[in-house]
């Protein structure tokens, strides 16, 4: 089985979920998937639109 990690810290991923993601401008992004962890994907839930801050991007789940 293939390690896997995390896409915003190298904790065991959950699942994979479609996000979208940016920089400055939340109508500016990126969509792409990764995998998360359980904390990361509670966090992302929460957050909503407003997306969670992480090594410099923005990210929030979706693709709206
Ligand atoms: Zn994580």
């Amino acid at each position: 089985m293939p390690l896997q990690k995390c896409e915003l810290c190298s904790s065991q991923p959950l699942r994979e979920v479609a996000v979208s993601r940016w920089v400055n401008d939340p109508s500016d992004v990126e969509r792409l998937t990764i995998e998360i962890c359980a904390k990361h994907y509670q966090r992302l839930n929460k957050s909503g639109t407003k997306g969670v801050k992480q090594r410099g991007y923005y990210y929030r789940i979706g693709f709206w």
